[in-house]
């Protein structure tokens, strides 16, 4: 082979493009660029030279990636690195400083007697408010957290113990004069990583991650996926979050994590993403009953009149320009009694709640959600927002009455059920076309 073709295909394999970057020709041949571009004149130039199958995308049938090469592979890394710390960070609720304490071995797996996994626990350091000092602390999670911890002990293995390191997140590059931790790092990473989702599986006008609401890319924050998670959880009933049956788990598991110890302040954080959530929830409602939405369920006039109220009290300005501060204000005391529900919000009044009356042990602080009674109790109200879970009740209602083999009883309970249903149907379908 001669040298030139020799070179080439070294460029090729490390990821240069010697025709785009002349200056980063590797110069074997005592810089002999004009044979080196003859040669990319007879051979052309491809992508990278390493021949590692790539997964095909199911949702485009094509490679998910070009080629690998030398270059693209540690930028893929690098990434892959980045996926992991999302991972870990939102479905677990730590915080940055928490996450990026984890060492080789954070994991530990609780099995039954047959040998089912029962928990997987990560330990870390805990550090709270604004002191540098962490104590150990353990974090309940799910099998996504568990899979990446697996993917970063391998990635991490070279340039950590290069290093002498057990660190989860060392600077993948072990080059003498990079960091040994990714610390800040990682926020330019994340951000990184957004660019590369928006270059492999986004279009300019359409990016993979959705634009911020300037219009320009979203600036990630490692903050930002701990407030997500305790929002989700403090604001957000399981079923609305459709087809995310990973979150719910994330939630319990993320809650329970941290319900037994109050190390981490995570219950305080979805205490505090539920009041603020509430508010915000709150003044949708508001906006849309501005803007001519009717509400069904018992507590429908109740709220209703609770929000023209506070509407005629705020006087003859569109509320989107009314001074919201002082629109919080008068909503707040009615926000902090608001749960959002799948079927109905509840406006949480524990003298008249059905659910509670059906318990025998209660607390009366927080409505039972899971035996909530929407089309009996005075404190359950229906939006436009709950119609698709009541269609799916109807069409299931409906699927059950064709089955032959129910009894008079059965049938009688289901027909009764369906017309509740229908009538909740009617009533939202008849205020969205009055609007
Ligand atoms: S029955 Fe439903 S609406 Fe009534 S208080 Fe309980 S959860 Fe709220």
């Amino acid at each position: 082979m001669t040298p030139p073709v020799n070179s080439h295909l070294l460029h090729l394999h490390i990821g240069i493009d010697a025709v785009a970057e002349p200056r980063m020709h590797i110069q074997l041949l005592d810089g002999a660029p004009r044979l080196i571009t003859a040669a990319v004149r007879v051979l052309g130039v491809e992508t990278g030279g390493m021949d590692t199958p790539i997964a095909i995308l199911p949702e485009t049938g094509s490679h998910w990636r070009p080629r690998f090469d030398a270059k693209t592979l540690a930028h893929e890394e690098r990434m892959l690195q980045t996926a992991a710390y999302i991972l870990c960070a939102y479905l677990t609720g730590m915080r940055d400083c928490e996450v990026q304490a984890m060492q080789r071995g954070c994991l530990t797996l609780t099995r039954s007697e047959d040998d089912m996994i029962m928990r997987r626990r990560v330990r870390s350091m805990a550090y709270k408010g604004k002191s540098n000092q962490g104590e150990p602390a353990e974090w309940v999670t799910i099998e996504p957290v568990a899979k990446a911890i697996d993917v970063l002990e391998h990635l991490s293995f070279r340039a950590a113990s290069a290093r002498g390191l057990t660190t989860l997140w060392p600077v993948l590059a072990a080059k003498s004069y990079c960091k040994n931790y990714l610390s800040a790092e990682i926020v330019r990473q994340l951000n990184r990583y957004r660019d590369h989702l928006n270059d492999l599986f986004g279009t300019p006008d359409a990016p993979a991650v959705p634009n911020g609401p300037d219009g320009a890319p979203w600036r990630i924050t490692t903050r930002q996926f701990r407030r997500t998670i305790a929002w989700h959880i403090a604001n957000r009933p399981f079923g609305t979050i459709a087809g995310m049956i990973q979150y719910k788990h994330a939630s319990v598991a993320s809650f329970e994590g941290y319900a037994g110890s109050s190390r981490s302040g995570f219950r305080a954080e979805v205490e505090n993403e539920r009041s603020l959530g509430q508010l915000d929830d709150l003044l949708t409602y508001f906006d849309e009953r501005q803007a001519g939405a009717t509400l069904s369920g018992p507590a429908a006039a109740r709220i209703s009149q609770t929000l023209d109220g506070i509407s005629a009290e705020l006087g003859p300005l569109p509320a989107m320009i009314a001074d919201r501060a002082r629109l919080r204000t008068m909503l707040a005391s009615l926000a902090r009694t608001l749960h959002v529900g799948v079927l109905a919000d509840c406006f949480f009044d524990p003298g008249t709640a059905v659910c509670l009356k059906q318990a025998t042990s209660v607390n009366n602080a927080t409505p039972l959600t899971a035996l909530c009674q929407p089309t009996r109790c005075p404190n359950a109200c229906i939006s436009a927002r709950h119609r698709p879970a009541w269609a799916r009740s109807a069409l299931d209602a409906k699927s059950l009455l064709k089955e032959k083999r129910l009894s008079q009883l059965q049938r009688n309970i289901l027909q009764r059920e369906l017309e509740r249903t229908m009538k909740i149907l009617t009533d939202i379908d008849e205020g969205t076309a009055r609007r």
